[in-house]
């Protein structure tokens, strides 16, 4: 594996088809999943590491993200990764940012409300990336599940010739879903933070169960939360998986999101409902401690 600061550099190393997987680092099992999915279909891995400065509301939040290039580059390699690109600020836009890009009717609900600013910042800087090194195909998980929107959007209305690869949510064994912010929640908010995972799985089992109501589904994992939580849950919705636009029954493929902050940290959660299929997608359970916390 190479490690490169310029796309220029990234397309000499480039051969064949090409598979992209963007990150902020602090890589953990989630992003190692889209690395490993990456290396099955292309000829040539990159995998971006650049916590964008752009898609953060709170520059507390931007100081206290986690970093660590030489773990990411350990990780990265030992997943199947060929080129690690590291660029720094000044290779992805100039300050103030000329040029954005705003996929606007899919950034309203949800994050976007939540976090004003942030999907311009994630557009911007995804676009530069697409743009830049070229892929043929992009990898992104379902964490994420607006932002996966967006990015699709993005890449049907600018005529991106690339593939989209939405894959599986990787959760810790107590449910919580993998963040590089999992590190900075305090032990004793530990229980709180996985009880969204339960409580989103909740409202997941009601549908299974034929529950097509997004106000029921919303109730269901509401009422699961303890009442001393539910202060810090700032949104729980459906939305339709395509647009990211709320809706009101589960008549097509969508996503019930949760966002709170727990233990000064921010965490999202969703799981995907296939009213075709009537099952829900809670995506897959480590077996063991994440690589987050040293292990592995
Ligand atoms: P981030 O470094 O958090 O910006 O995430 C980079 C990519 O990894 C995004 O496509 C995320 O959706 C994806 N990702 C983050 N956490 C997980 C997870 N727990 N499971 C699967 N994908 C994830």
């Amino acid at each position: 594996m190479r490690t490169v600061g310029t796309f220029e550099q990234a397309r000499e190393l480039s051969v064949g088809s090409v598979g992209l997987v963007p990150t902020m680092g602090y890589l953990h099992e989630g992003h190692l999943s889209l690395i490993e999915a990456a290396r099955a279909s292309s000829d040539t891995v990159v995998v971006s590491v650049f916590v964008n400065p752009l898609q953060f509301d709170q520059a507390q939040d931007l100081d206290a993200y986690p970093r660590s290039t030489d773990r990411d580059a350990d990780l990265a390699r030992s997943a199947g990764a060929d080129v690690l690109f590291l660029p720094d600020d000044a290779a992805m836009f100039s300050t103030p940012p000329r040029t954005t890009v705003d996929v606007s009717c899919v950034s309203e609900a949800m994050e976007g409300v939540h976090r004003p600013g942030h999907f311009v910042g994630v557009a911007t800087v995804v676009g530069k990336l697409f743009a830049g090194l070229q892929p043929d195909a992009a990898f992104f998980g379902r964490k994420d599940a607006q932002q996966l929107a967006v990015v699709t959007t993005l890449v049907s209305d600018l005529s991106f010739p690339i593939a989209v690869v939405g894959l599986p949510i990787v959760r810790e064994s107590d449910g919580l879903a993998l963040s590089s912010r999992n590190v900075r929640i305090p032990d004793r908010d530990r229980r709180s933070a996985a009880a969204l995972s339960r409580a989103i799985f909740a409202a997941a089992d009601r549908f299974e169960e034929g529950e097509r109501s997004a106000r029921e589904l919303v109730a269901t994992a509401r009422n699961s939360l303890d009442h001393d939580m539910t202060e810090g849950v700032e949104y729980i919705q459906v939305a339709n998986g395509d647009d990211a636009g709320i809706v009101e029954d589960v008549t097509v493929a969508s996503f019930l999101a949760i966002a709170a902050r727990i233990g000064g940290v921010r965490l999202i959660d969703n799981v995907f409902l296939d009213p075709d299929t009537g099952g829900a997608d809670r995506g897959v359970l480590l077996g063991k401690p994440s690589i987050l916390y040293g292990g592995g």
